[in-house]
């Protein structure tokens, strides 16, 4: 089956290539705070290959003092960002997941970054959260995959 997407306007659409909608993460970081305008961001980590995505995508390259470029894709009409990928993780790719056609079933199953949670908003008992970037080992095992 594949999951569709698309952005605000409507020029660009996706669909990722996968069993079942993806499990999602929320980063609670300042940096997500900024770019999503919001408390934090939800994200859905993919392949890369699973995206096939038609319109006009432009793309934003950012590379902050760690060196590790990410590349941000976007709509190059309206400029909501669909996803991206970083040099630190080859292959694979985070996407927006508020723009997926069925958000409104996708689940949060970890919390990232929690140090800069808004104070106002209360996680779930249970869900899995870290003050900052969690090991890879333990994010890949709460979103339900496990690495090669
Ligand atoms: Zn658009
Ligand atoms: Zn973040």
């Amino acid at each position: 089956m594949t999951v569709g997407g698309g952005c605000r306007c409507g020029a660009v659409r996706y669909a990722l290539a996968l069993d079942a909608l993806p499990p999602t993460y929320a980063c609670h970081c300042t940096d997500c705070q900024t770019w999503s305008g919001s408390a934090f961001s939800q994200q859905a980590v993919v392949a890369e290959e699973a995206i096939a995505a038609s319109g006009p995508i432009t793309i934003f390259e950012l590379t902050p003092p760690s060196g590790r470029v990410s590349r941000q894709r976007m709509c190059g009409v309206c400029h909501t960002r669909i996803f991206n990928t970083n040099s630190a993780r080859p292959g694979l790719a985070v996407v927006r997941a508020g723009a997926l056609d069925r958000s409104n079933e996708l689940m949060v199953t970890a919390h990232i970054w929690v140090r800069s949670k808004q104070p106002w908003l209360a996680l779930p008992e249970g869900t899995p959260a870290w003050p900052e970037a969690p090991p890879p080992e333990e994010m890949a095992q709460a979103l339900g995959f496990s690495r090669p």
